[in-house]
């Protein structure tokens, strides 16, 4: 096993973070105070091929592997103090671009994946509905064949990028036969679409400058050629992409908790109290550690996804371990930093209350924590866990 990056891995770090310090996130204590999207920032990333990475370069991208993938998001993370930028990014990528790679057919592929990369087409995810949240199988909105169409009737809430998105896979209801695993499809939807309405951007408590929306389908006759996959194959192509997406998205969070450190290692080292720095306290000095252990942690179990997904494997129990550690990790890594620093830590100007509120999220959007480690425990062999359905007999498979 060679856990050493390449040397062209190592370039790419250093470049992506050169250009997201140089280059990114200036404007951010404004644009998070005005829950604003930074346009300008996007261009950038699609003009350095972020928007791209993961995407063949004969579909317009970078071409990296998942391994290169994860290092490079990692580097932005850490590099690019406007985290909500960087959700938008991933939330382009894993929530979006990720469905056409791995499930769209040649036309797809040529049609949509080259703008996604130059950043003129914005990619979402709208899976979530008012009524159905962790209970996908659940949801509401409905896709009618009518001819070469389908007409989308419903309503997806909480969509990131929504309100500025241009190209939004969509989950819905198309009925069939073999149980509700079996009724969903996916569906590439673009805004421009007859019927398609943004009716509503939320306001939040942090990634405030990565738009939160709602949308509506009224009667949106969506091309039967925009399918994702076959009809009813909606929810096992979302189990299938969900693995990249709950580990993906979470390395720019490993960056994120890695600039958290530096920066409350700074102030330990430098900050007086006591006559003393307040590093040499044992308090903050074993904040510090377990700041640095959780990194090395979050670290470890992503790249070994972004190594499971470049040798073709399934990674859907480390993905699912990545998706709660990493995101759980960043919360108490934020909440130490903000102890760490005192009354500084809580002022805006610095920007440690900022990455806090970022953090919260995590442990919510992509499935929540309790979700997350009820798939684990099913994975585990455990039943019901999630439905809360009775436990089937045992099998004996002696
Ligand atoms: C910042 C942010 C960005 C988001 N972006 C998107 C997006 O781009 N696209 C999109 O479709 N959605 C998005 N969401 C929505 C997100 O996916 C949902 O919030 C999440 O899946 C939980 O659904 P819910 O909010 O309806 O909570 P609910 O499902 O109502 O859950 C509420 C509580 O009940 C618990 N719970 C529910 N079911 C179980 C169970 N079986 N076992 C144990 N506990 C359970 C949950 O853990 C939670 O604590 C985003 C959310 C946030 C916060």
């Amino acid at each position: 096993m060679d856990f050493d990056l390449t040397a062209d891995q190592r370039q790419l770090k250093r470049d992506t973070i050169a250009f997201a310090r140089r280059k990114l996130g200036s404007r951010v204590v404004d644009d998070d105070e005005g829950s604003r999207f930074p346009v300008e920032d996007w261009r950038k990333c699609a003009d350095f091929g972020v928007l791209g990475w993961p995407v063949p370069t004969s579909y317009g991208g970078r071409g990296l592997d998942p391994l290169s993938t994860m290092i490079a998001l990692e580097a932005l993370g850490y590099g690019c103090a406007d985290n909500g930028l960087v959700f938008a990014v991933n939330n382009h990528l894993w929530g979006c671009a990720i469905y056409i790679l791995m499930h769209g057919t040649e036309e797809q592929k040529n049609r949509f994946l080259k703008p996604m990369c130059q950043g003129t087409l914005i990619g979402a995810h709208a899976l979530s509905e008012p009524e159905t949240g962790s209970d996908v199988l659940s949801l509401r909105t409905t896709a009618e064949l009518d001819g070469d169409h389908y007409l989308l009737r419903g309503t997806k809430c909480f969509i990131s990028n929504g309100p500025q998105a241009d190209i939004f896979v969509v989950l819905a209801r198309t009925g069939g036969q073999g149980g509700p695993q079996n009724e969903l499809s996916a569906f590439l939807v673009t805004a421009d679409l007859p019927g398609f309405k943004k009716t509503r951007e939320f306001s939040k408590m942090g990634l405030r400058t990565t738009p939160l929306g709602e949308i509506e389908f009224d009667n949106v006759p969506v091309p039967a050629a925009n399918r994702i996959g076959r009809e009813g194959a909606g929810y096992s192509i979302f189990t299938s992409t969900i693995e990249w997406e709950r580990s993906f998205m979470f390395a720019s969070q490993v960056g994120a908790m890695e600039r958290l450190l530096d920066t409350s290692l700074d102030h330990a080292g430098s900050r007086r109290q006591f006559g003393r720095t307040i590093g040499s306290f044992q308090a903050v000095a074993h904040q510090i550690a377990d700041m640095k252990i959780r990194l090395e942690l979050a670290r470890l179990i992503l790249y070994r996804v972004g190594w499971l997904k470049r040798e073709g494997r399934l990674a859907l129990l480390d993905a699912t371990i990545a998706k709660i550690f990493v995101s759980e990790s960043l919360v108490q890594t934020a909440l130490s930093a903000v102890d760490i620093h005192g009354a500084r830590g809580y002022l805006t100007d610095l920007g440690i209350e900022r990455e806090l509120r970022d953090a919260l999220g995590g442990p919510i959007y992509a499935g929540t924590s309790s979700v997350q480690r009820g798939i684990l425990a099913e994975l585990l062999g455990l039943q019901g866990v999630l439905s809360g359905e009775p436990e089937r007999p045992r099998r004996d498979t002696t």
